[in-house]
């Protein structure tokens, strides 16, 4: 017969108390335990808590949902768990990230509609809508495929070849093409100060103050710096927009006085 685990020291009586809380928790949880929600330190009973995988940290469903619904609205993915994404002692690749596996927890206070967006947010960490000046048809692009200035099209009957910096399909005579914006045009953009966006190269005006600019374009999303013409972040990249922000801002050379950031 195996002996009973017998405590020799404290931190010995703290892994039988812990395995025997746990124990208790995976058969039926007794409803004098409570869980503390990591935001609003409420306490709740173990079953409308939700525990992310990997860093253990506990949640209740509403706290949750508005932080995955926030990080949605500002097209932020992927999102980060709230507890490890102001852990500065984490590193980035041992941080929670909020996936499939949490939110089919959340899945009756999470519409359908919602999922379909949260699963619209991770594709645009894999591909961007760009619009073929060929046929005029919408194509995803790859991100590996958008470091390349020149893209083909997918549609079988189209198959144009266009640059994205100047937007004009490459004609198959054209052996090699050097694009040039024309002077007329960099003109303009001299004079009403636009900027490329550095994540889908469309010419973008900058709002009033803050140069902090979020691309609009469809499924770029890209935050770039309007001061230096840097990408601050964009979908793909690790981490959060706020905090690439505020790194970009301590090496951005120029500058500039940051009154109120508001991302737009
Ligand atoms: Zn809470
Ligand atoms: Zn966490
Ligand atoms: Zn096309
Ligand atoms: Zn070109
Ligand atoms: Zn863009
Ligand atoms: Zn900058």
């Amino acid at each position: 017969m195996d002996p009973q685990p017998r405590a020799s020291s404290y931190s010995d009586i703290f892994s039988v108390l812990e395995a025997t809380t746990s124990d208790v928790n995976n058969a039926n949880p007794c409803p004098l335990i409570r869980e503390v929600c990591a935001v609003c330190f409420d306490e709740h009973h173990p079953d409308v808590v939700v525990r992310l995988p990997d860093c253990d940290h506990v949640f209740c469903s509403p706290c949750l949902l508005s932080h995955v619904r926030a990080k949605m609205e500002e097209g932020i993915y992927p999102i980060v768990c709230p507890v490890c994404s102001i852990d500065w002692s984490r590193r980035v690749e041992d941080k929670t990230h909020i996936d499939q596996r949490v939110l089919d927890n959340l899945r009756e206070d999470f519409p359908d509609e919602e999922y379909g967006k949260f699963e619209n947010l991770q594709l645009t960490m894999f591909a961007m809508e760009l619009q073929c000046p060929g046929c005029k048809q919408c194509i995803k692009a790859a991100r590996e495929d958008l470091d390349n200035v020149l893209l083909t099209c997918p549609v079988p009957s189209c198959g144009s070849v266009w640059c994205r910096a100047c937007q004009k399909v490459i004609s198959s005579c054209e052996k090699s093409h050097s694009c040039r914006p024309d002077r007329r045009f960099r003109r303009m953009m001299r004079l009403k100060r636009w900027r490329f966006c550095p994540g889908c190269h469309t010419p973008i005006q900058r709002a009033e103050g803050c140069p902090h600019m979020t691309c609009r374009v469809p499924g770029c999303r890209t935050h770039f710096c309007y001061r230096c013409g840097g990408t601050i972040w964009m979908p793909g990249h690790r981490g959060d927009a706020y905090d690439a922000a505020s790194f970009h801002n301590k090496w951005c050379r120029v500058v500039f006085v940051f009154n109120s950031c508001s991302i737009q």
